[in-house]
């Protein structure tokens, strides 16, 4: 019969996405046999909650107190504005991207991978027309969306959302990452000569 606290500790870590019980309950003693990474965990997991989001792309950002507007350095770089909006699904796919240094432009973060058999309330998908809707500079949307098939149909209705907020539908352009990603590969795996080739080959 597992302590309490263990098997309590391995319910919790099970719920993590991709860990299975085993994994779970392995996680557990590891941490239970090691005092210095149980107390790191304890402080990183106080601190994440100080994680709020941008406000222009909700990007997640920490939070220091007295700021009037929560801007990540994305969204505060003048340079940044330049027409192009980068939609990701998850931050993931943005710190990609951004490792790779293959977009110059501005992201929005639609939070959750997209699906086509339902539209999760957890989607950014109003944000995201307003986002687009109040942009009058807006030139370019690229759809960053990993090649999964579920990406593929969700990018279509996604595209005709977008449209249809656009304040200038006619002049926004509407692409998506090109040839070089792998067929169901996904952004937040994909290498950096990888996501340079997709960038540039966005269609
Ligand atoms: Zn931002």
């Amino acid at each position: 019969m597992l302590p309490p606290p263990i098997r309590e500790t391995a319910d919790l870590i099970r719920r993590l996405p991709g860990i299975g019980p085993r994994q779970a309950l392995r996680c557990a003693f590891y941490i239970l046999r090691r005092p210095q990474e149980r107390e790191d965990l304890k402080r990183a997991l106080e601190n994440i909650s100080n994680i709020g989001n941008c406000e222009k792309c909700f990007r997640a950002i920490s939070i220091t107190q007295n700021t009037a507007q929560r801007l990540c350095t994305s969204c505060h770089d003048p340079k940044r504005a330049n027409g192009t909006l980068c939609v990701v699904e998850e931050d993931t796919d943005l710190e990609q991207l951004e490792k790779a240094a293959v977009f110059k432009g501005q992201y929005f973060v639609l939070g959750g991978r997209l699906s086509i058999a339902y539209h999760p309330q957890s989607i950014r998908i109003n944000e995201l027309k307003q986002r687009v809707s109040s942009d009058q500079n807006l030139k370019e949307i690229i759809l960053a969306l990993s090649p999964t098939s579920e990406g593929n149909a969700a990018a279509l209705w996604l595209k005709q959302a977008v449209i249809e907020s656009a304040s200038s539908s006619e002049n926004v352009k509407i692409t998506r990452l090109g040839i070089g990603m792998p067929s169901g590969g996904e952004i937040e795996y994909a290498d950096e000569e990888t996501l340079r080739g997709a960038m540039k080959n966005r269609n």
